[in-house]
């Protein structure tokens, strides 16, 4: 099987079967602490939903329940800002891999303030930065999460704010990065707003059916539905993609990309959008991460997923 048009009667099998594997998995990760809020989550959840090119969701386990995405929220940020500066944001933020874990200091001062690329923390603080420019903090807050409501065409999308005060009140790592970059002029305006309006978006809460729609647009080259409304260029979704294939999961990075085989954002709250071009968007969430903070059955279930339905960016076509 190439992983083509995959009748959609077998892709239900395959996600009810890997939905009940990973049920009985007994090593889960660890549910992510530093951020105080987040280690209330129950481990045991799990939920796998595919969006495909036709616009039907295959659904397994706990598909209506909300998370905090955390910095799958970074993909969004970054195809707002890309849509609003375009290639400008290039100055100021790389494109490479950290090989790094997300929240590291110490690349950015060897790179003299300018951060390898825009999913470690330090990028998405620049992101935010650049799109918080010309606006309070509030506007700007308000225009990230009308873009996500849009991308998943759901206007109940909304920020957990027990999750983003959790953050304000203990990221003095995040604080650290940003007043370094400050220091640099790669952020620009005061730190504490942009870090208001960083850990707000990191706090979105959606379900995995909800991310799964979310991700739509960058398995359909840009556009909501295949030949639907266009939300960025093609241009732009392919570079997306590009950039969550090589930096979506930090310093897992690699090993995501040669598990699974596709593009995919991660997030510490044990959420992963992944997706199929031309195909099919993926939801995937269980909170227990692993040692460099990618949700561990997220991740196998979708390494599953990709052997089982054939779907790789490298199959032929
Ligand atoms: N809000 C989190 C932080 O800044 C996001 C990290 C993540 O999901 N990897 O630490």
């Amino acid at each position: 099987m190439k992983g083509h048009n995959i009748p959609s009667g077998d892709l239900r099998r395959i996600v009810a079967e890997i939905a009940a594997e990973m049920a009985a998995e007994t090593d889960r990760g660890t549910v992510a602490d530093y951020i105080p809020q987040l280690a209330k989550v129950d481990p045991k959840q799990f939920a796998l939903v595919i969006s495909t090119a036709d616009g039907e969701f295959i659904t397994a386990g706990d598909a209506e329940t909300h998370f905090s995405i955390q910095s799958v929220s970074k993909v969004f940020t970054l195809a707002l800002a890309l849509g609003k500066l375009g290639e400008r944001l290039w100055t100021r933020v790389g494109r490479e891999p950290s090989g790094d874990p997300f929240n590291s200091i110490v690349q950015l001062e060897h790179e003299r303030g300018v951060p390898r690329n825009p999913f470690i923390n330090a990028g998405a603080i620049v992101v935010t930065d650049s799109i918080l420019s010309d606006y309070e903090p509030k506007e700007a807050l308000a225009q990230i999460l009308q873009f996500v409501r849009y991308l998943a065409s759901d206007e109940a999308i909304a920020i957990d704010p027990a999750v983003a005060k959790s953050e304000l009140d203990t990221g003095f790592r995040n604080a650290a990065l940003a007043n370094f970059m400050r220091a640099y002029g790669t952020i620009i305006g005061p730190p504490e707003h942009t870090l208001g309006v960083y850990f707000h978006h990191c706090a979105i809460a959606m379900t995995t059916r909800q991310l799964a729609a979310a991700g739509r647009f960058l398995a359909f080259d840009g556009q909501l539905d295949p030949g639907g409304s266009r939300v960025i260029s093609t241009r732009m979704a392919r570079q997306i993609n590009a950039l969550m294939l090589t930096c979506g999961h930090y310093d897992g990075s690699g090993e995501f990309a040669f598990r699974v085989g596709l593009p995919g954002k991660s997030g510490v709250g044990g959420g992963i959008v992944a997706v199929v071009p031309g195909q099919a968007s993926i939801g995937c969430w269980s909170p227990g991460l692993n040692a460099v903070g990618n949700s561990q059955l997220a991740s196998r279930a979708l390494e599953l997923l990709t052997r089982r339905t054939g779907w790789s960016i490298f199959a032929p076509r």
